[in-house]
């Protein structure tokens, strides 16, 4: 354990370069070429660990990647990590991978979630340079993917499949501001609703005219009113678009709807009431579509094979002196995927803030710590974790 400690400990510097470099490469989910760009860095970074690499194409978004190192035991650990962030080609120029005066590294991507890809992969290596048991007897696969910020629509088979063949899975998202853990969280769906109206001259015969944007506001505000802040669902109308000049009654409106849920059951209730709203008429003469559906699933708290990986994990943070706490929470994530297959833990990666934000940040300090406690982890776990118990 020591040995690990000191090799992570003694890359220190080299670890924040890499890091920086991964942030100074843009890798927003639509720019395919600068996403393959990161992607390359990661696969030779994979090979060097012995790891043999497969580049998993997709239509719309840059490759994923799936790194598979064979161990002589017969137990497999998932990681899973996305590379693609929220912000085009051309952000890292403008605000480039910088440290302050408090510790804090700023640049896109540097919280969610390039730090956490940058702990695992030195947490890797110390395990591959010193030849630890668990790396000769334990296989370890990794799965980036490339379209998680667009919810893993075309990484989520590749994530099931791997996780099918794995006895637990760690997600690389960064730690909670508090710097916890995730072993927990909401579903999340996107639903659209488009109304068609009537057009007319808002002057000359606007009653011949049916305001779609009218019939879209009277649904909003319903929408909105299915929010439930003590059960956990919330329903938020993102967008909205409509109608084209002030002198013309609004045949076209469309909002674009967040919904996260707790449980299945949860979700099931809102969709059922979105839809009653969607489908009555408030304007006459209009008519309204609504469609779309959950894309994260539930990832309910209390899974019992969750429990275990975190009595792991805090065990690790008693080694190391630091106080580890899980908690569940709103956002989704292909933990969301994941923890229905085989037990899963989140929020890996480094603890920090603001993440889709040009606010965003990480408390560089733990970056080292979060590689030393993925190391000690996947050792600890290698040692004690009972595959023949799933979820
Ligand atoms: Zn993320």
């Amino acid at each position: 354990m020591r040995d690990l400690l000191e090799r992570i400990d003694g890359w220190r510097d080299e670890q924040i370069e890499f890091l920086a470099r991964l942030v100074n490469h843009d890798s927003g989910t639509d720019d395919v070429m600068d996403v393959n760009g990161v992607g390359a860095i990661l696969a030779e970074r994979l090979e060097r660990l012995g790891f043999g690499v497969r580049r998993v194409p997709s239509e719309r978004f840059g490759d994923h990647l799936v790194g598979d190192k064979p161990g002589t035991g017969p137990k497999r650990f998932l990681f899973v990590g996305h590379y693609d962030t929220v912000f085009p080609s051309g952000t890292a120029k403008q605000r480039p991978f910088r440290i302050d005066a408090e510790g804090r590294a700023w640049g896109p991507g540097v919280y969610d979630m390039k730090g956490g890809l940058a702990a695992l992969l030195y947490a890797l290596r110390a395990h591959a340079e010193a030849k630890s048991r668990t790396w000769v007897e334990t296989n370890v696969s990794v799965v980036f993917n490339a379209d998680e910020e667009r919810l893993s629509p075309t990484s989520r088979p590749v994530i099931e499949a791997e996780a099918k063949r794995a006895h637990s899975v760690g997600i690389l998202e960064p730690a909670r501001p508090g710097g916890e853990y995730v072993m927990a969280r909401k579903g999340a769906g996107t639903f659209y609703l488009e109304v068609k109206g009537k057009a007319s001259h808002a002057g000359l015969q606007p009653e011949l005219g049916a305001s779609a944007i009218t019939d879209l506001a009277h649904k909003v505000a319903a929408l909105h009113a299915l929010t439930d802040f003590a059960r956990g669902t919330t329903v938020n109308i993102g967008t909205v678009r409509g109608g084209e000049r002030p002198n013309v009654v609004a045949d076209r409106a469309f909002a674009e709807i967040d919904l996260r849920a707790w449980s299945t059951a949860e979700a099931d209730t809102a969709i059922a009431a979105m839809q009653k709203i969607c489908e009555r008429t408030d304007v006459p003469g209009t008519s309204a579509r609504f469609w779309g559906q959950v894309s994260f699933p539930p990832w309910p708290p209390g899974l019992p094979g969750t429990e275990r990986l975190v009595e792991i994990m805090r065990a690790v943070g008693g080694e190391l002196g630091v106080d580890v706490r899980a908690i569940a929470t709103g956002g989704g994530s292909d933990g969301n995927h994941t923890s229905a297959i085989a037990p899963t833990l989140d929020g890996m990666g480094p603890k920090g803030s603001r993440a889709h934000s040009e606010e965003e940040f990480v408390e560089i300090a733990t970056l080292l710590e979060r590689t030393k406690m993925l190391a000690l982890f996947l050792d600890r776990w290698a040692r004690e974790f009972d595959q023949n118990s799933r979820r």
